[in-house]
C-alpha cells in the first residue's frame, strides 16, 4: 500500500472543498467564452460489469456536467467485438442509472461511427499521413524500438497513396486473412513517445461484433476510435484516467489532421482502494472461476456487487466527491468508503432487532399467554420515521454472546443475579440456566420487574448492560451473510496468484437467526439497521416469511478511528 493510504484530504484534493484543477479549466473555458457550455461523455467499453473505479468516472464525468449545467453522453466504445456482449451493455446503463446519472436521449455507440472512421482513414491515406503495412504483429513490435532508442521504418512505409488506398479498400473487401495486414500512421518512428511511432490505426479481424454483426472485418484501433469519436459528438472536455496522458499528443494528431473539432483531452487519477481490485479482466476471471457467484456477489467491488450487498447510490457518490480528482494516483482506504455507506445508512435505515446466534431466555414470573405490544422506534435520526409494535411474551431470543455464566470484570450482560435492560421490554435479572450434556448453555431463566415496562425504570435504579431480543413465539426464522474483505492483502491486484491472496473467511452464512416480527414481510433491497448487530439489506434470495439478509456493513466506523488518530498525530506534531 502507498504511504498515501488513509489520507485522503491531503493528497487527493490540493485545496479541500475548492474547484480542483478540471472545474479550473472548465471555469476559465467558460469564463473566456471558449464554451458556451461543457458537454462530457462516460465511455465504457462493454467487456464487464462496471466497478468501484467506473463510479467514479461517472461521479465525474456525469457530476461535472451537472454542476456546470452542461451535458454529459454515455457511449460505448465498442471496438473489440471477441469481448464485448450486450448483456453488459444493458448492465452498465442499469448501473449508471442506479447511480442516480442520466443520459437523456444522448447514448452513443462508437461502433455508430465505424463508417466515418473509415472515411476518415482513407482520408490520411490520401494526404500521405497513414500507409498499410504488411509486416507481422511480432515484426511491428520488433521495429518499434524502445523507450531509449528509436524505431525502425517499415519497408511498407513508402507505399503510394494509389497503392495504400487500393490495398485498405480491399482489406476492408475481406481479400486479406486475419493479421495479415494493418493499417498505420504515419508519423515518426523516432519519436520520444511510442505511441506516435506510427501507431496502428486498423486491424483485420474477422468477429462478429454485437451491433455491426459481420458487416466489418476490419476494426479500428481504440486511439483511432476514441477521440474522433468525441469529436463527433463536440465533447467539450475528453476526462480520462493518466494512463492516457501518452496518448494525449496522439489524440491531438488525429482531429488536427482530420481537420475536424478538437475536444481536450485531461486526464486524472484512477480510483484505487485498499484490498479491492478495480479491473474488469481480473473480476471477470473471479466470476469464470466461480471464485465468486456472480458479478453481483455482494463481495465484489462492482455496481452490482455493492448494490447486492446494501451499499446506497448516495453514499458511493459521496465517497467519490471525498476522494476528489486528483493528478497522482494514489490508493484509497475502503474504510473511507464504508464511512460513507455508515454515514448514509445511520440516516435513512429503520432499526430493528434480530438475534444473529439465538439462545432461549424465560421469563419465570412472566404469565404464560401474555403477549405485549411495545413501542420501538424505527429511526433515532428522522422522527418522522415513527415508530411500531414489537410483540413481548415469555419466551424470547437473546444473543448466545450476551449471557456468561462467569463472566469476566467487564462485562455488563446477561450472568448469574445480574439485571439488565431489554431494549423497549423491561429489566430482568437472570436466576439461572440450563446446560447440555455437551456443556453447552441451552435456556437462561429470569424475572421480570413489571414496573419497568419500556425498559425505563421507576425508582431509577441503574443498569449496564441493555440487550436486544426476539419474541420467540413471532420470531421469522431468517439467513443472514456476513462478508469480510475478498482479499487478506492490501494491493490484491500486485498479488502473484490472486487466489492465494483471497480470504478464506470473506463470507459467513448464519442459518436460524431469528428476527422481531416486521420481518416476516420486507423487499427485496430494503436496507435495516439490525441494533447493536450493523446495517443489513434484504437480499434476492428471499423466499416470502423467510428472508435473507447480507450485512452491508458493521456498526463500528474504522475510518473515523484512523481520522481522529491521524488529527491526534497532527497535533502532537
Ligand atoms: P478496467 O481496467 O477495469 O478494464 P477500463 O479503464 O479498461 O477499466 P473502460 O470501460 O475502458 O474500463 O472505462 C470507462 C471509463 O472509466 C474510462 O474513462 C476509464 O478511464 C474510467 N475508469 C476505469 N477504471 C477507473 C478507475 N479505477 N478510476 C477512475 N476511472 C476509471
Ligand atoms: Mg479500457
Amino acid at each position: 500500500m502507498s504511504d498515501k493510504t488513509n489520507k485522503p484530504d491531503e493528497n487527493e484534493r490540493a485545496d479541500a472543498g475548492g474547484p480542483h484543477f478540471i472545474e479550473q479549466i472548465i471555469q476559465e473555458d467558460l469564463a473566456s467564452g471558449k464554451h458556451e457550455r461543457i458537454h462530457t461523455r462516460f465511455p465504457p467499453e462493454p467487456n464487464g460489469y462496471l466497478h468501484i473505479g467506473h463510479a467514479k468516472a461517472i461521479c465525474v464525468n456525469f457530476g461535472l456536467a451537472k454542476k456546470y449545467d452542461g451535458l454529459c453522453n454515455l457511449r460505448f466504445d465498442d471496438t473489440n467485438p471477441t469481448k464485448e456482449e450486450t448483456e453488459y451493455v444493458d448492465a452498465i446503463q442499469d448501473d449508471i442509472r442506479w447511480l442516480g446519472f442520466d443520459w437523456e436521449d444522448r447514448l452513443y455507440y462508437a461502433s455508430d461511427y465505424f463508417e466515418q472512421l473509415y472515411a476518415w482513414a482513407e482520408k490520411l491515406i490520401q494526404e500521405g499521413r497513414a500507409y498499410v503495412d504488411d509486416l507481422s504483429a511480432d515484426e511491428i513490435r520488433a521495429h518499434r524500438g524502445t523507450l531509449t532508442e528509436p524505431g525502425k521504418n517499415s519497408p511498407y512505409r513508402d507505399r503510394s497513396a494509389e497503392e495504400n488506398l487500393d490495398l485498405f479498400r480491399r482489406m476492408r473487401a475481406g481479400e486479406f486473412p486475419d493479421g495479415s495486414k494493418v493499417l498505420r500512421a504515419k508519423i515518426d518512428m523516432a519519436s520520444g513517445n511510442i505511441n506516435m511511432r506510427d501507431p496502428v490505426l486498423y486491424r483485420i479481424l474477422r468477429a462478429h461484433h454485437h451491433r455491426t454483426g459481420d458487416d466489418w472485418c476490419i476494426y479500428p484501433m481504440y486511439d483511432f476510435t476514441h477521440g474522433q469519436s468525441d469529436s463527433i459528438e463536440k465533447i467539450t472536455h475528453s476526462l480520462c484516467t493518466l494512463e492516457f496522458e501518452a496518448h494525449r499528443p496522439l489524440y491531438d494528431w488525429l482531429t488536427e489532421n482530420l481537420e475536424i473539432y478538437p475536444p481536450r483531452q485531461i486526464e486524472f487519477a484512477r480510483l484505487n482502494m485498499s484490498y479491492t481490485m478495480v479491473t474488469k479482466r481480473k473480476l471477470l476471471k473471479l466470476v469464470q472461476e466461480g471464485t465468486v457467484s456472480g458479478w453481483d456477489d455482494p463481495r465484489m467491488p462492482t455496481i452490482r456487487g455493492m448494490r447486492r450487498r446494501g451499499y446506497p447510490p448516495a453514499a458511493i457518490r459521496n465517497f467519490c466527491d471525498m476522494v476528489g480528482v486528483a493528478k497522482v494516483n494514489s490508493t484509497v482506504d475502503l474504510a473511507m468508503l464504508e464511512y460513507c455507506v455508515r454515514q448514509e445508512l445511520n440516516l435513512h435505515a429503520l432499526r430493528r432487532m434480530t438475534v444473529l446466534h439465538p439462545l432461549k431466555l424465560v421469563i419465570e414470573n412472566y404469565p404464560e399467554d401474555q403477549v405485549e405490544e411495545m413501542d420501538a422506534v424505527n429511526n433515532p435520526e428522522k422522527e418522522s420515521d415513527g415508530s411500531r409494535k414489537v410483540p413481548f411474551s415469555r419466551e424470547l431470543w437473546i444473543e448466545k454472546a450476551d449471557f456468561m455464566e462467569d463472566p469476566p470484570k467487564k462485562y455488563f450482560r446477561l450472568s448469574p443475579g445480574r439485571e439488565v435492560r431489554l431494549r423497549y421490554g423491561y429489566f430482568v435479572t437472570c436466576t439461572g440456566f440450563e446446560k447440555n450434556d455437551a456443556g453447552e448453555i441451552t435456556e437462561v431463566r429470569c424475572t421480570y420487574d413489571p414496573a419497568t415496562r419500556g425498559g425505563d425504570s421507576p425508582d431509577g435504579r441503574r443498569v449496564k448492560g441493555t440487550i436486544h431480543w426476539v419474541s420467540a413465539a413471532h420470531a421469522v426464522p431468517c439467513e443472514v451473510r456476513l462478508y469480510d474483505n475478498l482479499f487478506t492483502v492490501p494491493d490484491p491486484a500486485a498479488a502473484e496468484d490472486v487466489q492465494a491472496a483471497l480470504n478464506p473467511d470473506s463470507l459467513q452464512v448464519l442459518t436460524g437467526c431469528m428476527g422481531e416480527r416486521s420481518l416476516g414481510e420486507v423487499e427485496e433491497g430494503q436496507r435495516l439497521q439490525f441494533e447493536r448487530q450493523g446495517y443489513f439489506c434484504v437480499d434476492p434470495d428471499s423466499k416470502p416469511g423467510a428472508p435473507v439478509f447480507n450485512r452491508t456493513v458493521g456498526l463500528r466506523d474504522s475510518w473515523a478511528k484512523i481520522q481522529k488518530q491521524q488529527a491526534g498525530g497532527k497535533k502532537k506534531g
